[in-house]
């Protein structure tokens, strides 16, 4: 049993929050623990937006201002210096959601390759990110991942997602910036998975650039893990993977009941927490040809991890492993471990505020449904308020 419970120093988790910056964050986790309030909320929100009602502001000084970093990566600058006192480093996640237009995905295609000059020799922003359908049609990834036919236009227009991510790979292989590609629908998701094994392949020879993306809720992972592994083994070239849980569990369920196939998700919260762990470890064990980014709130996941970098005699920084949390959550995980010496960085969404709402409301949601995890946030808030009293 583990006796230094370093997650629960919250003078160093809030060291960088006010009096009144903990105040806020307590209210705010209040609000989004109540969920009847998130659901209402973010149907209200939706159509106020739509309506062009003035809620912009509301919205920027209480969920947004807590989850983001800005609207443009320019506003995201004295967050990520002010994390950066601390060695917690930053992943600026432009997180810009639901665009099906050409235009939109050369745009966003654009922001990332601006991100990653911004990144460039920056060490407090060593990692860039982006979304699959950031880059391309869902549905055209949907109908690649079904293994239908594509027409010719369809063709030339996936031709042209190949392209965004063969530029933004290239342009991070040649600024020195690991680059993690996020997963999503498992629907969509076997064509980004073939799309990242070539990106890593042509631009992981050397070390790990390309980071795919494994949500171990889902019990293929593991086997797709080993396959992958041996393949990147023949052919000689490294891997990098973010491991997560996945965060579209209701919507795999209600969709594989729907069309009457096995859900492709874990049984049980049990089983997806066994086979994180067991992620970890496989990882862990192939670190020569596999570098991890475990993007976590999961206390006791984040303490295995640090087990069993110690078990195998690794340095905290050891440069093949970081630890992930997303900003304005679980900043006890983030900054107690930073403090420790190990690799953190926090994802910092951004991006216009309509834009972002998609993302917004997943969170509030998240917090709301993830059993335990605003109770914790507030459970920690409140302890640090009463410390600092006591002073
Ligand atoms: C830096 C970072 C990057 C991320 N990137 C992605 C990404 O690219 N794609 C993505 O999908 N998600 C991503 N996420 C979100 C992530 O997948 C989780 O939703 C979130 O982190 C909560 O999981 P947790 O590991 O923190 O731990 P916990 O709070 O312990 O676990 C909650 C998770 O467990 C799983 N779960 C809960 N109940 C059950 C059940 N009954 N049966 C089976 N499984 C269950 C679900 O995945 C749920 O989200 C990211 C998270 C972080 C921190």
């Amino acid at each position: 049993m583990r006796t230094d419970l370093i997650f629960n120093n919250t003078e160093i988790a809030f060291s960088l929050k006010s009096d009144s910056e903990l105040e806020r964050a307590y209210f705010l986790f209040k609000m989004i623990s109540v969920a009847p309030l998130v659901k209402i909320g973010a149907v209200a929100t939706n159509l106020a937006l739509k309506a062009n009602l003035p809620i912009e502001g509301l919205i920027r000084s209480t969920v947004f201002d807590h989850f983001c970093g800005g609207v443009n990566e320019n506003d995201c600058v004295s967050v990520i210096d002010k994390l950066y006192t601390k060695k917690v480093c930053s992943v600026l996640d432009y997180s810009v959601e639901g665009k099906e237009n050409e235009d939109e995905f050369d745009a966003a295609m654009h922001k990332i390759l601006e991100i990653i000059d911004f990144a460039k020799a920056k060490e407090a922003i060593p990692i860039a990110v982006f979304k699959p359908s950031g880059f391309g049609r869902f549905a055209l990834y949907e109908k690649m991942s079904s293994r239908k036919a594509l027409t010719e236009k369809e063709q030339a227009e996936w031709d042209r997602v190949v392209l965004r991510y063969d530029k933004v790979c290239a342009k991070a292989k040649k600024n020195d910036v690991a680059i993690l590609i996020d997963a999503e629908e498992s629907w969509m998701q076997e064509a980004a998975d073939i799309l990242v094994t070539q990106m890593m392949k042509k631009y992981n020879t050397e070390k790990p650039i390309v980071f795919n993306t494994l949500q171990m809720y889902r019990h293929d992972r593991l086997k797709f893990l080993e396959v992958e592994h041996e393949v990147a083994q023949r052919e000689n070239y490294f891997l990098g993977y973010k491991l997560v849980r996945g965060a579209y569990m209701e919507k795999e369920n209600e969709r594989a009941e729907e069309l009457n196939y096995k859900s492709p998700i874990c049984a049980s919260k049990a089983h997806t927490d066994q086979n994180f762990n067991a992620g970890l470890r496989y990882m862990l064990e192939n670190l020569d040809d596999i570098s991890l980014f475990a993007g976590t709130h999961n206390e006791d996941s984040a303490y295995l991890l640090m087990d069993l970098m110690e078990e195998k005699g690794l340095a905290p920084n050891d440069s093949r492993i970081w630890f992930g949390q997303l900003y304005g959550m679980s900043d006890h995980i983030s900054f107690n471990l930073s403090k420790k010496g190990y690799n953190v960085a926090k994802y910092i969404p951004f991006g216009p505020v309509k834009d972002v709402m998609p993302y917004l409301i997943r969170r509030a949601e998240e917090n709301t449904s993830v059993a335990g995890q605003t109770g914790r946030e507030l459970a920690l808030l409140a302890m640090e308020k009463q410390r600092r009293k006591a002073l």
